[in-house]
């Protein structure tokens, strides 16, 4: 490679760089999920959405800014092998293809250790952990036969330390998605498909809301070296980034976007 052809990005940031991609998010109906679907149908992807609650796709399709034919909405829940199973293959029979698959399905119930029952420390686990199994195991074939992926998991701070907010399930959960994303990265990179995590601090969705009235989300990010609650759409230009050739070179990374929450 010349010193030239090193500097030469393949796209830029504001190109339509996903134009003929084919990407799944789960939890895409709302939060951080929307918005990354929101991000990658903006530069061109077509985009399914994977989520229990499904929005009608042409509610879907208007909340993206792009024809319904570039939209697909799929009532799925992530921790049914079945349903992942079936809904992976009707995307696959249409489009023929998948490039990009976000994983951003997951629950964060607060509750104190010593409250867990087995079954909700079960469904924390499901959700976050083994519906992203699921959907990684449906979709890296098709991402292998095509020579290119972008895998995208959503672990947290909690990944990293402890959640905020969130209960032990939670954490472990978190902790969990890392450990796959890395063992993926590693087996999968020579195919051309890369995985990454990210690990947002609080941002403002739903989510975060019903675990944290306004005045605790405020006192939580004041003290952050950028003293505010992130928006969901910062997230997703992260996820964007990750899910174009211009992040061919990063896998098995664990991203934190908190406001510098870690550092202090
Ligand atoms: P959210 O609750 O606003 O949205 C989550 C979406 O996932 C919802 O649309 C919900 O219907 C869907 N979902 C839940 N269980 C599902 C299932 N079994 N099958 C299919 N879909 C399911 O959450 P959010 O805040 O946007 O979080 C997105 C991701 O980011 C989650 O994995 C969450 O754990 C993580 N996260 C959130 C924060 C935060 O501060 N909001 C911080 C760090 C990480």
């Amino acid at each position: 490679m010349t010193a030239a052809e090193g500097l030469r990005a393949p796209t830029s940031a504001d190109s339509r760089e996903l134009e003929g991609r084919v990407a799944i998010v789960t939890g895409g109906a709302r939060g951080m999920g929307l918005a990354a679907a929101h991000a990658l149908a903006r530069r061109g992807a077509t985009v399914a959405v994977f989520d229990l609650a499904a929005p009608g796709a042409s509610e879907l399709a208007s909340t993206l800014g792009v024809a319904a034919d570039r939209v697909r909405s799929v009532a799925v829940d992530v921790t049914d092998g079945d349903q992942v199973h079936r809904a992976f293959a009707a995307l696959l029979a249409e489009r023929s293809r998948l490039d990009i698959l976000v994983n951003a399905a997951g629950i964060a119930p607060p509750t104190a250790f010593e409250d867990i029952s087995e079954a909700e420390w079960n469904r924390v686990l499901a959700v976050n952990v083994h519906g992203t199994f699921l959907c990684c195991q449906q979709g890296l074939p098709a991402m292998r036969g095509g020579r290119w992926g972008r895998i995208v998991n959503f672990s947290s701070t909690a990944g990293k330390t402890i959640s905020t907010a969130g209960g032990a399930h939670y954490t472990t959960a978190k902790h969990g998605v890392l450990g796959l994303t890395r063992h993926l990265a590693k087996a999968y990179g020579p195919d051309g498909v890369t995985v990454n995590a990210v690990c947002p601090g609080l941002i403002d969705t739903p989510m975060a809301r019903a675990l944290l009235p306004e005045e605790a989300l405020e006192r939580a990010t004041r003290s952050f070296p950028v003293p505010r609650v992130g928006q969901p759409w910062e997230v997703a230009e992260l996820v964007a980034f990750l899910a174009s050739d211009r992040a061919a070179y990063i896998t098995g990374a664990a991203i934190d976007i908190n406001g510098g929450d870690l550092i202090v």
